[in-house]
């Protein structure tokens, strides 16, 4: 069975923002383009531009 994880890796499932690359950590999807961080919920990816948080490290 496919996981997100799976889709995430292959590029399936990108930033909803930009559809910049995710990179899958413990909890969090964060996006190599607009360094946007979304959740991970009962192991489910909250891909909601209104959720995700910027992290405070990104200049752009
Ligand atoms: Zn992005």
């Amino acid at each position: 069975m496919t996981s997100w994880r799976d889709l995430a890796a292959q590029g399936v499932i990108v930033c909803p923002a930009d559809r910049g690359t995710l990179t899958v950590g413990t909890d969090t999807l964060r996006c190599a383009s607009c360094s946007r961080v979304y959740r991970i919920e009962d192991d489910i990816p909250v891909l909601l531009i209104s959720d995700a948080v910027v992290d405070a490290g990104h200049t752009g």
